[in-house]
């Protein structure tokens, strides 16, 4: 969930194992905000948040220590994902485009439903919505107000795409995840940490 003055830098991490060498690539991604972070998503890739003014060495040192963290969690997302694929019914590519296609219009109907429902609980506005098709990104929102969402959130609980559309509108309040940000999610959706936590953990399983 990104907004528009990010801008990305690609770094590596070399290790080794039993499987060989490998080289990690890290997304460096700047924004505005107070604290540096590590992510690792579902499908393994890995990024580092840091506030605009980091140096090389900071960056540097932020990626060697948590290093090892970064690979175990990379692995463990790889293991996952190739779990989840074993148990996937198979599609043919002819059933999987019209499902998906079947989404996206459920999606470019729904979305908007949701928008103008937590619109008028918040006091803000969009100017448009954009129905994505992003690998990792749930939603995402502009200075220009654009709300973008990812249509497999269609596949979700209704509560968690409703945290989704949330915590996009939030942002219009707060370009940050300040305290700030999360305590207007949470006024608006007490038990907002559930939902975020199903993303977590089941976002991967959102797709066809
Ligand atoms: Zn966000």
């Amino acid at each position: 969930m990104k907004n528009n003055s990010e801008a990305a830098v690609t770094k590596y991490i070399n290790y080794s194992d039993r499987s060989g060498h490998h080289s990690l690539p890290v997304s460096v991604i700047r924004s505005k905000r107070k604290t540096g972070s590590v992510i690792v998503n579902a499908d393994g890739s890995a990024e580092l948040r840091i506030p605009l003014r980091t140096s090389d060495s900071t960056i540097n040192d932020m990626l060697e220590g948590r290093a090892r963290w970064i690979v175990e969690k990379h692995k463990e997302m790889k293991v996952k994902e190739e779990a989840l694929k074993k148990h996937m019914p198979e599609l043919t590519d002819t059933q999987r485009a019209l499902l998906e296609k079947r989404y996206k219009k459920n999606a470019s109907e729904y979305f908007p439903l949701r928008v103008q429902h937590f619109e008028k609980i918040m006091g803000v506005h969009h100017k448009k919505i954009a129905i994505r098709d992003q690998k990792t990104r749930w939603g995402s929102c502009s200075t220009s107000g654009t709300l973008s969402f990812n249509w497999r959130l269609i596949m979700a609980p209704p509560e968690v795409l409703d945290y989704v559309v949330v915590h996009e509108l939030a942002h219009f309040m707060h370009m940050d995840h300040s305290k700030a940000f999360w305590s207007t999610v949470e006024s608006v959706m007490p038990d907002y940490e559930k939902h975020r936590k199903w993303l977590n953990d089941h976002g991967q399983e959102l797709r066809i």
